[in-house]
């Protein structure tokens, strides 16, 4: 199977930090609190779209990053959430975690949605820290950072286009002239021929995969286990690109040769001949071609359109590529069995890895200057989420690590009165 695979990051938005404000009264130097919450941050989510065929985009635009929250205000305002952010992808899509090899996300179906980096909820402002014991609190949260992570997409890759026609007519060359993405082919698969396949990208941003269809069906029969997945390549090819060498390099002719194959066709019996075809000239580039593309157009009965070019000096690729990309805008697959037979596909060729996320709350290293260096995930967060502008919140933040059993970590390692303590940017110092 080949595989289109892409590796890029997301992150969800952050959610906006609370406010401390006061409401202002006559007479009143605090009036009670009045600081909003922030509002949430932007998911990213992902989204199928079915007229997608590859991951091309991404390999231009690799970062995805959601919007952050508004901030909360005063006067009891809360801070708008963001829009989250959409991401077409094509279906087959599978989302897997960069860092625990899991499978975030199977996206088969138009649009099907899945949320891939959360954004983050709001910070709280003021108001809500406040209690008959402390009505005026100078304490707000700042918002959860979003969530982030790289991912790696993979999509099994089909192909739109087959290329056929003799030997040594040029089709490989033109494959590697027109393709610029080349999928990784697992080894279990083709062992004794790899087929030649790639992504194609039009000037005007449409993508389609395009393979040599001989070798996929060369492949086929000398039985390294296709089968099921041969027949969807076949399906899905939708457009043959008959390829003819028009200086007849090899002393046949041109249109014997169109003939010939189109026979062969019909032998395999797959409905390839029930495909629209384009025909491309190739070689224009050598002597005769000319004269034999004007005789081979009188011969022709069928009204494929005829596109001469030269995989060579690349005269004429643009036309084609846009010919072909309109034509597979329009022409639907063709079935080769019954919809029921689509079973056998799901759940073949998935690996899951089920590392766990390391659920540790914190830990506790120290630097060659004796600094202990507190990090973790949940530590970290509750960080970003802290005011360090105002005293209460610094002391709420102080009673969250205490609570989670820092001071006694740090006890246990050694750490005792005027010791230096560090977490991310923030210093301090340890007091027992
Ligand atoms: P395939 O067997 O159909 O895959 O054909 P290849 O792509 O391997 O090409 C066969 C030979 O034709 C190679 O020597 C190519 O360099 C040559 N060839 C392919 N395209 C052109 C072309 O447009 N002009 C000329 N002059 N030679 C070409
Ligand atoms: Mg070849």
């Amino acid at each position: 199977m080949f595989v289109d695979q892409v590796k890029i990051y997301v992150k969800g938005g952050d959610g906006g930090n609370g406010m401390v404000a006061f409401r202002r009264e006559k007479y009143v130097p605090k009036g009670g609190p009045a600081g909003g919450d922030g509002g949430r941050g932007g998911n990213v989510i992902f989204e199928v779209d079915e007229g997608l065929r590859t991951l091309m985009d991404f390999r231009y635009q690799r970062h995805f990053k959601a919007d952050r929250g508004e901030h909360g205000m005063s006067k009891s305002q809360h801070g708008r959430g963001a829009k989250d952010m959409i991401v077409k992808v094509p279906p087959g899509t599978v989302v897997i975690d960069d860092d625990t090899k899991r499978v975030v996300a199977d996206l088969t179906k138009h649009g099907q949605r899945a949320v891939i980096a959360k954004g983050g909820r709001g910070g709280r402002g003021n108001i809500r820290f406040a209690s008959p014991a402390n009505p005026a609190p100078q304490i707000a949260e700042n918002g959860e950072p979003g969530e982030e992570r790289y991912i790696v997409l993979e999509l099994k890759v089909l192909a739109d286009v087959g290329l056929v026609g003799f030997p040594s007519v040029g089709k490989s060359t033109l494959l590697s002239v027109v393709t610029s993405a080349r999928p990784k082919i697992a080894e279990y698969h083709f062992t004794t021929i790899v087929p030649n396949l790639g992504v194609v990208e039009t000037d005007d941003g449409r993508s389609f995969v395009m393979a040599d269809l001989p070798g996929l069906i060369e492949g086929a029969h000398q039985g390294v286990g296709l089968g099921h997945q041969f027949l969807r390549h076949i399906e899905r090819t939708r457009v043959i690109v008959h390829v003819i060498d028009m200086a007849a390099s090899e002393g046949r002719d041109p249109y014997q040769d169109y003939l010939t194959i189109n026979e062969e066709l019909k032998e395999y019996n797959l409905r390839l001949t029930e495909r629209p075809q384009i025909i491309v000239a190739n070689k224009m580039d050598m002597p005769g071609a000319a004269e034999n593309l004007e005789a081979f157009k009188k011969q022709l009965n069928e009204d494929y359109p005829v596109f001469p070019i030269s995989a060579l000096t690349r005269q004429g690729l643009k036309e084609l590529l846009y010919a072909i990309s309109d034509l597979l805008e329009t022409t639907p697959e063709f079935p080769l069995q019954h919809e029921d037979d689509e079973e056998e596909e799901v759940g073949i060729n998935r690996v899951v890895y089920k590392h766990e996320k390391e659920t540790e709350e914190f830990t506790i290293t120290r630097d060659p200057d004796g600094t202990f260096v507190i990090s973790g995930e949940k530590v970290e967060k509750l960080f970003k989420m802290t005011n360090f502008n105002h005293d209460e919140s610094v002391q709420r933040f102080s009673r969250q690590l205490r609570g989670m059993g820092i001071d006694d970590a740090l006890r246990k390692r050694g750490a005792t009165n005027g010791d230096t303590v560090r977490l991310m940017e923030f210093e301090f110092e340890f007091v027992d």
